[in-house]
């Protein structure tokens, strides 16, 4: 099998593959570098929709599809519209995030993207080979984002969740939707014994993605994720007479769990593969294009790999929250009622950011329920 050698191989064209691949090419110190990504797809379709909130103008905002001034929050016994200002929750769609990253990359002279399925990936601590089905490569440092549950549910010292949902576009012969508002959580549904949700972005008065969302251990049946939306549909927002566009659905990690032990002096796993979901929400977007100019300058240092470490405060707020969430599945929603009631959501947001002083985490601690949290905290360390 003949063998091509690069500086740098990226498995995986998708959110964090790009980012990384996009930063390098506009680096100067990876002007003379080969740099080769591998995907197994073509990258043609629009496989998901990205959503963050952040503060004025952001290196998205070319392709950003939609924006909302306002997001709507419902528990059992508090609900509320906010204003987010200076806040913007932002909505990108895949196709315009692949499409855009890839024209801009393939700019660079020494990057080269192929569409090919890897089959395995190994380090001799010198180079490392990426074996696909047609022929093998070896790089001199590896970036995979190659993810599954598998890498994190073989321990059982940090629990896994997953965030699991099925999101339908709907288009309405009606204006029901306020374009301006998202619903960020509705909890107003069955909770069924889990952490269940409904997310709604509306693009027109007569356009939304309408997301069921769970925060548990497993997926549910098929079915049941659209009698859930069919449900909501018609007797939440009043509205029998729909059409689906189309389709979306996704489970992402929810876990204080590192990943670290995965990585190898020459090969550093990345986004979802390398633990970069936020454990306690599931947002990876922004936490990818946080983390990666972090990598980058950690690749330009010449440290090995596997010495680069995120972990900060948040990683133990993070632990406490996801042993809470798995604890007290049933009851979770109360944990984000709570905080929605008594904080404004721009120091949600700011503390999801991990941009919060201590005397501001103190802050938000006080705003969440105690008890679950002082439980959590003493079977963990005691
Ligand atoms: C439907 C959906 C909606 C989401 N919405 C949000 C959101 O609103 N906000 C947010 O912050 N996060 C969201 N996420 C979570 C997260 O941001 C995404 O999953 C994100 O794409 C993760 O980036 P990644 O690079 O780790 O993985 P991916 O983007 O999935 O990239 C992995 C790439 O590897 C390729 N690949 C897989 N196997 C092979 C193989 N054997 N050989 C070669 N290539 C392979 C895939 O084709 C893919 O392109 C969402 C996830 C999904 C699934």
């Amino acid at each position: 099998m003949a063998v091509s050698h690069y500086d740098y191989i990226i498995i995986g064209a998708g959110a964090a593959g790009l980012m990384l691949a996009d930063v390098m090419a506009t680096d100067s110190f990876f002007k003379d570098k080969t740099i080769l990504i591998l995907d197994k797809d073509t990258k043609k379709t629009n496989d998901r929709t990205w959503c963050f909130w952040e503060k004025g103008e952001g290196q998205f905002d070319s392709i950003v599809h939609k924006t909302w001034k306002h997001i709507y929050f419902a528990g059992k016994k508090f609900s509320k519209r906010f204003k987010i200002d200076p806040y913007t929750y932002k909505m990108v769609r895949g196709i315009d995030f692949y499409n855009s990253l890839l024209e801009d990359i393939q700019k660079h002279p020494g990057i080269i993207f192929k569409q090919a399925h890897v089959a395995n990936v190994k380090d001799n601590g010198q180079l490392v080979t990426v074996t696909t089905k047609e022929k093998s490569y070896t790089g001199n440092q590896v970036f995979n984002s190659l993810f599954s549950y598998d890498m994190a549910t073989h321990q059982t010292k940090y629990p896994v969740l997953q965030q699991h949902f099925v999101g339908w576009f709907v288009k309405t012969p009606k204006p029901i939707f306020d374009v301006d508002q998202a619903t960020y959580m509705d909890f107003s549904i069955a909770q069924k014994g889990n952490t269940r949700f409904m997310y709604v972005l509306p693009t027109s008065a007569n356009e939304a993605l309408v997301e069921y969302t769970l925060f548990s251990e497993h997926t549910l049946a098929k079915e049941e994720y659209k009698t859930a939306l069919e449900d909501y549909l018609i007797n939440d927002l009043g509205c029998a007479d729909y059409e689906i566009t189309e389709t979306e659905m996704g489970s992402i990690p929810m876990t204080a769990y590192d990943f670290r032990e995965h990585h190898t002096k020459n090969m550093r796993y990345i986004g979802t593969a390398g633990g970069w979901a936020k454990p306690s929400t599931g947002y990876t977007f922004k936490s990818t294009a946080k983390k990666t100019p972090k990598l980058v300058a950690h690749i330009k240092s010449g440290k090995p790999l596997n010495s680069l470490s995120y972990k900060n405060k948040f990683w133990y707020y993070d632990l406490l929250f996801i042993d809470v969430l798995y604890a007290n599945n049933a009851k979770g929603y109360t944990v984000f009622e709570k905080l929605f009631k008594n904080r404004k959501p721009q120091q949600v947001f700011k503390f999801l950011d991990e941009e919060t002083s201590f005397a501001e985490d103190i802050g938000n601690m006080m705003g969440s329920p105690i008890a679950p949290f002082t439980k959590a905290l003493f079977r963990r360390f005691f």
